[in-house]
């Protein structure tokens, strides 16, 4: 059969440890017999970081830009123990953060449904994709402690200090404009200790991630939903929640009603309510720490991290596809000693798939686009007959089926005989 082919190139991030043996061998056995690859190839890899001294990370966002399409493995974000385990130069920084800032964009993550996991919320029969903003808010505050009492500043006692205070302390918000006026707030007046914090957003940031959502809800039709708590953060919230009412009205309306899709504004609480009373199948788009929270939870009742997925959207229309999960260290360190491991491969596929059918759908290939669609189907067929990683064997339940644990390696020759 002759290979699948393309045009316009996908940018490949190839990344570390577990994943990066996982991602050689689902090109092996599930891409490259059926697809004639059309890569740009960026080794994302510590050591190649390393050597270049990052600069590799920055040619694949570039990349990105150019060409609108890349697949990234995980990769490992290096911290004290690492620099001295790769022997590095530089603490660097998470590639993910190096193109999503150069993208400016947003973390779509979304689990993948397979019958016989069932959620622990059994009305969720649709994916509930949660978006993240990911500027700002308490991951860029300022914060201080208010020691008012007798001891020594700053107060060495264990929390909370029981001395007694000496003076008062009033805490307050300026903003202070290039032309010298001042805006001020009192925040609080404290007559003992206590903490005092300080986040910030900015209009251009909210309105990308605002672009972002929309997109994302046209690409893959879905209902948009953007909560936060306007009622009681009447400046800082119900700014958020203007922009994305401006946004919507002026740019994409048009396109969400010819879509049949809807945006609505909800109240954090509210939505929390009605999601777990919902059948699943919107997008729940957050501010920073709502989604740092609410994509752990997401991610729990659908069952396991390795089924979930993650999409990075600039609101200009880039897409960058890639497992939620990271390098499964554990895993790779048995592997190296010369183990069998069963790391789940399912959402490195999901990852591939993504791509290529976006690639389909940008260059109008319906046997490209098709033979994602197959793949994936292929992959969830294998697990709901019972083949599956060892994450997976617990949690699968379904009649007459007794799930069977696979290395990776043969899971993913289970699915090219589903292929
Ligand atoms: P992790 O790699 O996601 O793994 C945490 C644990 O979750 C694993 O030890 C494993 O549990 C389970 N797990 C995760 N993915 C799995 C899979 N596909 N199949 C089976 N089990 C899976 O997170 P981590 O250990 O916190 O981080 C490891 C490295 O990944 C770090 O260097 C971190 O910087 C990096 N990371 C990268 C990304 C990214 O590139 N997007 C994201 C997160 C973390 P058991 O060991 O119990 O089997
Ligand atoms: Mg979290």
């Amino acid at each position: 059969m002759a290979k699948i082919t393309f045009k316009t190139p996908i940018v490949e991030m190839q990344g570390d440890e577990m994943t990066r043996i996982l991602w050689d061998w689902i090109k092996e056995i599930l891409i490259e017999p059926y697809v004639k690859l059309n890569t740009v190839f960026f080794d994302l890899g510590l050591d190649q970081r390393e050597k270049t001294q990052d600069k590799v990370t920055h040619e694949a966002a570039d990349a990105i830009k150019k060409y609108g399409v890349g697949v990234k493995c995980a990769t490992i974000t290096p911290n004290a123990q690492r620099v001295q385990e790769y022997n590095l130069s530089n603490m660097w920084i998470s590639p993910n953060a190096t193109i999503r800032a150069a993208l400016d964009g947003t973390v779509f993550r979304e689990p993948i449904l397979v019958k016989g996991i069932t959620p622990f919320i059994p009305s969720w029969v649709k994916p509930v994709a949660i978006a993240r903003h990911a500027y700002g808010d308490i991951y860029k505050n300022r914060e201080l402690a208010v020691d008012t009492c007798a001891c020594e500043r700053p107060c060495r006692c264990t929390p909370p200090c029981g001395c007694p205070s000496v003076k008062t302390a009033k805490a307050e918000l300026v903003v202070t404009y290039s032309d010298g006026t001042q805006d001020r707030g009192i925040i609080a007046d404290f007559d003992g200790c206590g903490i005092v914090q300080g986040v910030h957003n900015t209009d251009r940031s909210i309105a990308s991630f605002a672009r972002s959502c929309f997109k994302y809800g046209l690409s893959f039709k879905k209902d948009v939903w953007f909560a936060t708590k306007d009622t009681i953060s009447k400046t800082y919230d119900h700014r958020f929640k203007d922009i994305f009412e401006t946004v919507f009205q002026n740019e994409y309306k048009a396109d969400f009603d010819s879509a049949g899709i809807v945006y609505e504004y909800k109240l954090i609480d509210d939505a929390v309510a009605q999601i777990v009373r919902s059948s699943g199948g919107m997008l729940w788009a957050l501010k920073n720490y709502d989604g740092d929270v609410m994509s752990d939870m997401v991610a729990s009742v659908f069952g396991s991290l390795a089924l979930m997925t993650s999409v990075l959207v600039s609101p200009d229309g880039k897409f960058e596809y890639e497992a939620a999960h990271g390098t499964v260290t554990r895993h790779y360190y048995r592997y190296r000693e010369g183990g069998e491991t069963s790391t789940n491969p399912v959402a490195t596929i999901f990852a591939w798939t993504g791509a290529l059918k976006k690639r389909g759908e940008t260059d109008n290939n319906k046997d490209l686009s098709a033979f994602a669609a197959r793949l994936e189907k292929a992959t969830l067929d294998t697990v709901e007959a019972g083949f599956m990683t060892g994450d997976l064997t617990g949690l699968f339940k379904l009649d007459g089926i007794k799930p069977i644990k696979l290395s990776s390696r043969a899971f993913l020759e289970k699915i090219a005989q589903y292929l």
